[in-house]
């Protein structure tokens, strides 16, 4: 069998999520990311997914406490298994009882699937991850990117956001003197301009992996980052990294 990762990030304030896997390795093959170094293996099946929860869920009952949110933020592309993540999202929204806006799916920008996730009419979270603010930036760190264009891409979240009511988040992997500079983030702002009040940026200092040189961003340059964002109306936070 292969290897997958699930785990469970307890956060100060109560919250308890389940950081959960949809593929068996993935195929996107960011260059940041370890399980995109590994390679695709297979789809996990819904079951699978779900288990992934229920195990945490069990868990937690068991200390008296309660789990809070999942995230799809594992290893694998969720939307590169679409009907097996929609099947186990809604058992955990209708089995485990996880409200759906409690229920993130994470993306690199399949935009024909987030297409069809609008049409869904689910309450989850959807998230995107950036990490570039220009095709060829964002070619060189993430393949996805040559079938999608970051104007593809853009066109496709104002389309989901419009369908759905629904704010993104972008996810931003900060990589030190890569893509944290004062210019990178006016372009960043200017991407994201017309979205602004129906996005949140989540600023994510880079988790180091072996495969990758390179070392997350100091933290006083995450705030300067952020305070650029927020002069073109997009709202930003450094997530912590543990
Ligand atoms: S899509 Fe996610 S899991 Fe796959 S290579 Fe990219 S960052 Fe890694």
């Amino acid at each position: 069998g292969q290897m997958i990762e699930s785990v469970l990030m307890p956060y100060d304030d109560g919250r308890r999520t389940a950081c959960i896997s949809s593929q068996a390795g993935c195929a996107m093959g960011c260059v940041f990311c370890a399980t995109g170094q590994m390679g695709f293996a297979r789809q996990l099946t819904s079951v699978e997914i779900l288990e992934q929860v229920q195990r945490f869920h069990v868990e937690l009952l068991s200390r008296g406490e309660r789990l809070s949110n999942v995230v799809l933020m594992g290893m694998g592309e969720p939307l590169g298994n679409y009907n097996n993540v929609m099947e186990a999202v809604r058992r955990i929204n209708q089995d485990i009882g996880i409200g759906a806006r409690h229920i993130t799916i994470s993306t690199v920008g399949l935009v024909p699937r987030i297409r069809r996730l609008a049409d869904e009419n689910m309450q989850i979270k959807l998230a995107v991850s950036l990490h570039a603010a220009t095709d060829e930036e964002r070619n060189a760190i993430m393949p996805v990117n040559l079938r999608f264009p970051l104007s593809e891409l853009m066109e496709t979240c104002k389309f989901y956001v419009e369908k759905t009511g629904r704010r993104i988040s972008f996810e931003w992997a900060l990589i030190a003197g890569q893509n944290d500079s004062p210019e990178v983030a006016n372009k960043l702002g200017h991407l994201l301009k017309d979205l602004n009040k129906m996005c949140h940026v989540n600023l994510i200092p880079l988790n180091p992996t072996a495969g990758f040189d390179g070392k997350p961003t100091k933290q006083a340059d995450c705030e300067a980052f952020v305070k650029i964002l927020a002069k073109y109306g997009v709202t930003a936070t450094t997530r912590v990294r543990r």
